[in-house]
């Protein structure tokens, strides 16, 4: 892989590479952009098939971060950790602690937190070595239920850019997934006084968890959804469901839901639904509670501070919905085109000489 020309292309500014030999830590920290602050994003442990795929594993996340965060309008840059290894065989707590002390060796330029297949409990091992680390227990907690809530304040602002009314008591809901974020962002529709939520799930328990919980909700079979007569699809499962195959399909009138990467192919797929007429949240915009809620506990933790914060998504979406009506581009391209003028005016606002 040629590092330094993927590197030029996308405007990276680090690339670290680090291993501990008393724990076989082998790692990789990515620092995309500081322009707006110090880089966040969690730790990834995965068994990558080799040193490239981790390489462009961790330089993909750590960009996707920048834009995240600065579309959310946070006083932060984008970064990654990814750890090459098996999750069952590796984790100790000098594994972490070893972590902790690359963590430091940057200075307060790069902040990290959990992600897939590391826990909370693992960044308590993190922040014996470094205070460069969030998420940790008895902090901001769960992430979900906070993403699940910009979520929520997302498609609020989605049915008024469509419907031109906030209003849940006349509108239909699909739940794809109803993992942490999809049962909270159920809970919220019904609140709301959403007419009808449907939803789809192929873990049993799950199925069986909402069927408790909330007895009008109904299942559909998850091949079924995309066929579904509603308003809002909500995909709060994986990623790549919006495709050549299911936009075809689609009778929807507003996507949006927590899922990352929803899209496919950015471009191909986010035209597609352009084309269509269906409103499309971008993901990484309505998914940014979790973050946001997160970037609180570098400020000290107060939940009421942090749920105003991510109440602003709600505004955020109605704004990327204004740049890509203007510009006449599908809504991923003008998030994508905020972000980047955020980075860019503060990089510029900056640029006169202040005494500290
Ligand atoms: P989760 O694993 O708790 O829930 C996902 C659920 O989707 C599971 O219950 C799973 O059984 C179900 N599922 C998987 N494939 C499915 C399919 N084909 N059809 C129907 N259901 C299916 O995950 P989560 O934390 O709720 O996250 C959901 C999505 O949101 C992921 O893409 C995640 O990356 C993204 N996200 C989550 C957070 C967060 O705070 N948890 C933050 C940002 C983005």
């Amino acid at each position: 892989m040629k590092k330094f020309e993927y590197m030029e292309k996308h405007g990276y500014e680090q690339l670290v590479y680090f291993y501990d030999k008393t724990t076989g830590l082998r790692g990789i920290t990515c620092i995309h952009n500081t322009t707006l602050g110090p880089a966040l994003g969690g730790t990834r442990l995965w068994n990558y098939d080799n040193e490239d795929d981790a390489t462009l594993d961790v330089l993909r996340l750590a960009r996707g971060m920048t834009y995240k965060a600065a579309a959310a309008g946070l006083n932060l840059g984008g970064g990654k950790t990814v750890l090459i290894g098996e999750a069952d065989q590796v984790k100790s707590e000098a594994y972490f602690r070893a972590l902790g002390r690359y963590v430091q060796t940057l200075n307060g330029r790069y902040i990290t937190a959990e992600d897939v297949n590391t826990a909370t409990k693992d960044m308590d091992f993190v922040n014996m070595e470094t205070d460069h680390v969030v998420g940790l227990p008895g902090k901001s907690g769960n992430p979900s239920p906070a993403t699940a809530k910009g979520a929520f304040h997302g498609i609020r602002a989605s049915l008024v850019e469509v419907f031109g009314s906030e209003d849940m008591s006349e509108r239909t809901f699909m739940v794809q997934g109803a993992g942490q974020t999809g049962d909270f962002l159920i809970g919220y529709l019904l609140e709301a006084g959403a007419k009808k939520v449907y939803f789809t799930e192929i873990n049993e328990k799950h199925i069986e968890k909402i069927n408790q919980k909330y007895p009008n909700v109904e299942f559909v079979e998850p091949d079924d959804i995309y066929d579904l007569d509603v308003d809002v699809y909500a995909p709060c499962a994986l990623g790549a469901t919006l495709n050549d195959k299911t936009i075809k399909r689609l009778k929807c009138k507003i996507v949006a839901g927590t899922a990352n990467n929803q899209l496919e192919d950015e471009d191909k797929h986010g035209e597609m639904l352009k084309d269509k007429g269906i409103v499309y949240a971008p993901d990484f915009v309505i998914n940014a509670g979790g973050l946001i809620n997160v970037y609180h506990e570098i400020k000290g933790y107060q939940e009421e501070a942090a749920y105003r914060d991510i109440e602003k998504v709600y505004d955020r979406i109605l704004d990327i919905y204004k740049i890509a009506k203007e510009d006449d581009i599908h809504t991923q391209q003008a998030a994508k085109a905020f972000a980047k003028r955020r980075i860019e005016t503060i990089n510029n606002m900056r640029a006169n000489y202040v005494k500290r």
